[in-house]
């Protein structure tokens, strides 16, 4: 494989990111690359996703996921491949995530070292706006009814040519939350003449915070944190509304489901307190990651395979980040794979100004990749 010809494939889309389901530049090289190296191609499922298909001969349909779009942030790497577009950064990663994949179709089909059906998926939209989701309700599955996919993420947490990857919850949920208290305004120094939205709306702020702490199982991960608190526009008047919101990240759907309760009985209970009126807003956005144990089992040995037998990091927790890969794992049987990028020039975080793919992970997760599909079912 030509890693310098697909390193500098990475680059190019890295100088040109597009923001999600807007990927129409990336889209259209990724078409044109899967034409090329021989896949039959589906166009505009899920406004600017993709899908690729290689056939060799008789055995199963195994689905490959890369996801493609960009962050609305900007840039601080100073690398010469710096992005073109202003506020616009390929920041996680999915540009090496779209080349990886890529340059895994291109690897499979030269050395054919597979039997069945490879579906290369290309999902647009993954940060925040629900592309896998979409991908799936368009009938993603539908059209192409894989009976395994595996899905990746480079982690600058991992020394490169590691990997992690388990059975059971592996990414968390991700809901938002919005609540809104309604009082009375009225003068600041006369507040027994008013109802104060402000002071419910900072109490309900450390009240829900807490919750998770009392309220889920201590051996079941959460969080809920409160990002935002709006309200007023000067010093001496209390104002008719003040509104907070946040978000509740969670492993399991107990857990989910205790904290979306809680949001409303606590600022229900608060807006009682203090005489004001509350508006919850509940928001359920991405479903808990679950890895199948089988297809955990068959990534695991790959990864092995591939990396060497000391390349897993079993050590490695959960993350409460949530990923929208959840979606289509939650309509076919699959795993997703953590992979690691960390060295000395690569160890700032995705979503960190100071972020970069690091090019050095092309030919590895070929190797994982293929090795998972050439192994089957
Ligand atoms: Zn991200
Ligand atoms: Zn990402």
């Amino acid at each position: 494989m030509n890693t310098t010809a697909w390193a500098s494939f990475r680059r190019d889309l890295h100088q040109n990111p597009e923001l999600g389901f807007k990927e129409h530049r990336t889209a259209a090289k990724i078409a044109a690359s899967l034409r090329r190296i021989g896949c039959s191609v589906e166009e505009g499922i899920a406004q600017t996703g993709v899908v690729g298909t290689l056939v060799n001969g008789p055995g199963p349909m195994i689905g490959l996921r890369a996801d493609m779009d960009a962050l609305p942030m900007t840039e601080a790497t100073g690398k010469p491949w710096t992005s073109q577009i202003d506020g616009v950064f390929h920041g996680c990663g999915h540009d090496g995530h779209v080349t990886c994949l890529l340059a895994t179709a291109e690897h499979l089909a030269k050395t054919r070292a597979f039997c069945g059906t490879v579906v290369f998926i290309f999902q647009p939209a993954e940060e925040g706006h629900g592309g896998g989701r979409v991908m799936v309700e368009e009938g993603l599955f539908d059209r192409h009814p894989c009976d395994r996919i595996y899905g990746f993420h480079n982690m600058p947490l991992l020394p490169l040519g590691t990997a992690a990857v388990k059975s059971g919850p592996m990414m968390a949920s991700f809901d938002e939350l919005r609540v809104t208290f309604h009082g009375e305004a009225g003068h600041a120094a006369a507040p027994h003449l008013a109802r104060d939205p402000v002071l419910a709306a900072a109490d309900c702020a450390v009240a829900l915070s807490r919750s998770p702490a009392r309220r889920v199982d201590p051996h079941a991960p959460s969080v809920l944190s409160v990002t935002q608190i709006h309200g007023g526009t000067t010093h001496n008047v209390i104002p008719a509304e003040a509104w907070l919101g946040g978000t509740v990240r969670a492993l399991s759907a107990e857990a989910r489901q205790i904290l979306e309760e809680e949001v409303t009985r606590i600022s229900q209970a608060i807006a009682a307190q203090h005489g004001v009126e509350c508006s919850v807003v509940y928001d359920r956005r991405f479903p808990v990651l679950v890895n199948e144990p089988e297809a955990t089992a068959a990534l695991r040995a790959a990864a092995g395979q591939a990396l060497g037998p000391n390349a897993l990091m079993d050590d490695f927790r959960p993350l409460l980040a949530a990923e929208d890969f959840a979606f289509m794992l939650a309509a076919c049987p699959g795993a997703y794979i953590l992979l690691g990028q960390g060295d000395d020039t690569h160890h700032a975080m995705v979503h960190n100004p100071g972020y970069d793919f690091n090019d050095q992970l092309i030919p590895l997760a070929v190797n994982v990749l293929s090795a998972a599909v050439s192994q089957g079912l």
